[in-house]
């Protein structure tokens, strides 16, 4: 199983749990309430003893399972949760398995939105140290006594710094700390944390898995490779049958049934029916993006182009060593500051809108929109220029592309 291909993979996940009336593909189930022959059933599905039973959508629908299995598959890990968003999945895995009291150690090169929920975690008593997680060093240095958990992103966004991925699951192995990695940039197409040991993968489904901008959805993986009884924050309900499930079990009961973060059916299934041309999608659009870098750096208007594949970027080699390809995300900086709006808006192709990872390529200029919010000295810890423009980088032809750059630079 592991051993296929990752478009094999994809599109055969669903149809391991039987067909239903032959159909090649897996249908929408809309049932919010799923009912039984037997007592006994709906009892069990409620003790946990009747496997693969289904008893209210708000925990999951056998189309939300079938997506679970394919992102389970992708990151060959042991179980996966479905959300409605990144950020529910991401919000998740910070509200149910942190205490007040415990410490995290987290990058300083994370998603805006991530960053502010860190805000919210800090008032609630849970303590944080955020680090330049391209530097293991700084990592290690930051952990406490009440570490519960590091978590970085793989390719950051919109800086494209990349996290010393192999050194800190080593860090976090020889302390037994949890190693969560956002993994929505690079997707299992391009990398999986459990080659760096990661125990947790979230991902925003929205962006490359989904690939066409046109669902919301999160998900959590578990890896397999943290060992749970050593974790002090599961329940008593949860310390359970397999230990492997104890982390799991504690984030879809309380991030699904509690708190009420679920994916609907009928977005899972647009979640899924993106997800099958994954790998083809993420190659057609690396290599775009890998043109388009290079090109724009040997742009005279051009000052700085981040982006992992290009030999410049402060991890090349490191990035070279974990990812088959540099993703679709990319960012630049003109020369001239003031030019930079003029510029995006003499392009005629790339939308001008936030998001990432849709069939068509987006630009923002991000100071002034994305991280505005943040503030100017947060933006400076993060390397974030007052000019940055973010790319991410469509299904259009690479030429067309080049063309409406060239006229709009020149
Ligand atoms: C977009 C994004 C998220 C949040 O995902 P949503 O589906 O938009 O909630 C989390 N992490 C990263 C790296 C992202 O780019």
């Amino acid at each position: 199983m592991a051993s296929e291909g990752i478009s094999t993979g994809i599109v055969h996940s669903d149809r391991r749990f039987g067909v239903e009336h032959g159909g090649v593909h897996k249908p929408i189930h809309t049932s919010t309430q799923y009912g039984f022959d037997r007592v006994e059933d709906l009892i069990g599905v409620f003790q946990g003893t009747l496997k693969g039973g289904y008893n209210y959508a708000r925990q999951g629908t056998p189309t939300t399972a079938a997506l679970e299995s394919q992102i389970t598959r992708l990151e060959q890990g042991v179980g996966t949760v479905c959300f409605g968003t990144g950020m529910a999945a991401i919000s998740a895995v910070f509200l149910t398995l942190l205490r007040a009291g415990d410490h995290l150690v987290a990058s300083r090169f994370v998603f805006g939105n991530t960053n502010s929920i860190f805000g919210t975690l800090r008032a609630l008593g849970i303590t944080i140290t955020t680090v330049d997680a391209t530097d293991a060093a700084a990592v290690a240095a930051a952990v406490q006594p009440n570490t519960r958990m590091v978590f970085v992103e793989t390719i950051a966004n919109p800086g494209t710094q990349v996290a010393d991925m192999p050194a800190i699951g080593q860090l976090c192995a020889e302390r037994g700390l949890l190693f969560v990695v956002d993994n929505t940039i690079t997707s299992p197409a391009l990398f999986r944390p459990r080659n760096v040991g990661a125990g947790l993968v979230v991902q925003s489904l929205t962006k490359t898995i989904a690939g066409h901008g046109q669902a919301l959805g999160g998900a959590v993986t578990d890896t397999g490779l943290y060992d749970w009884q050593a974790y002090p924050n599961i329940f008593d309900a949860y310390r359970k049958g397999d230990t492997k499930q104890w982390g799991l079990s504690q984030v879809r009961k309380k991030g699904l049934r509690d708190m009420g973060g679920n994916l609907s059916s009928e977005h899972a299934h647009q979640i899924s029916l993106g997800a099958e041309t994954l790998a083809l999608r993420v190659a057609h659009c690396s290599a775009t993006a890998l043109t388009l870098a290079r090109y724009l750096q040997a742009h005279e208007a051009v000052v700085a182009v981040h982006y992992p594949m290009l030999e410049s970027h402060p991890q090349h080699a490191l990035a070279r060593s974990l990812f088959s390809a540099g993703s679709w995300l990319l960012s630049f900086e003109l020369k001239d500051t003031a030019a930079c709006l003029q510029f995006i808006d003499r392009l005629r192709l790339p939308i001008k809108a936030t998001g990432l990872g849709d069939t068509r390529t987006l630009i923002i200029p991000v100071a002034p929109t994305i991280f505005w919010e943040a503030g100017a000295e947060v933006r400076a810890s993060m390397g974030i220029a007052d000019g940055l423009i973010r790319l991410s980088v469509g299904l259009e032809d690479s030429a067309d592309l080049l063309t409406d750059f060239e006229q709009a630079l020149g």
